[in-house]
């Protein structure tokens, strides 16, 4: 698995490359045999890897929380709401969710555990959304989390393999 502090630099080397695969895929691939694969891959790289030791999607974006978690988030954390949003959130006024004050993410924990714990946001349970349906009309985000990413990363590097995808030089 390639290291959470080299995937940005590698992806970003590969960005033709990627685009390439993207367009590929459009034209090629299967929209169930694609999420067949997406899931295979997902279940098989995240089996046994310690996302605590990456924490890359907590550092590169800011957490959102829904407004339907905030009761459940300050009671988890005994506060009252106000205070739960004063100290850790401002309101997105354009989607209307409240996202962190700062990246990484206001909840990120120095031993690299989520200060929310079991109730971390849906959005932070599911990414970076490689074993959700439909990936062949959502493949620019996937190439977002290529970025970020080692899992979603060495996910897209074996599909190459399995589309035997020539890759640049
Ligand atoms: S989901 Fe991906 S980016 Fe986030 S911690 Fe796990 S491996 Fe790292
Ligand atoms: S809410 Fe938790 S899991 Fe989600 S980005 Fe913040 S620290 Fe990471």
């Amino acid at each position: 698995m390639i290291e959470p502090s080299e995937v940005n630099a590698q992806a970003r080397k590969k960005e033709n490359e990627n685009m390439k695969f993207r367009a590929f895929l459009k034209n090629h691939a299967d929209e169930e045999t694609l999420d067949k694969q997406f899931s295979k891959w997902h279940q098989k790289l995240f089996e046994g890897y310690d996302c605590s030791k990456c924490r890359n999607c907590c550092k590169m974006y800011s957490g959102s929380v829904p407004k339907e978690d905030i009761r459940k988030d300050a009671e988890y954390l005994q506060m009252t709401e106000e205070t739960f949003i004063k100290r850790y959130l401002c309101l997105d006024s354009i989607t209307g969710t409240f996202e962190t004050i700062h990246t990484a993410c206001d909840f990120l924990q120095k031993n690299g555990e989520c200060l929310l714990g079991d109730l971390k946001p849906e959005s932070c349970v599911k990414y970076p959304y490689t074993d959700q349906p439909e990936r062949l009309y959502s493949l620019y985000s996937v190439l977002e989390a290529v970025e970020v990413c080692p899992v979603a990363y060495e996910i897209y590097e074996q599909l190459k393999n399995e589309y035997g995808f020539k890759r640049l030089r």
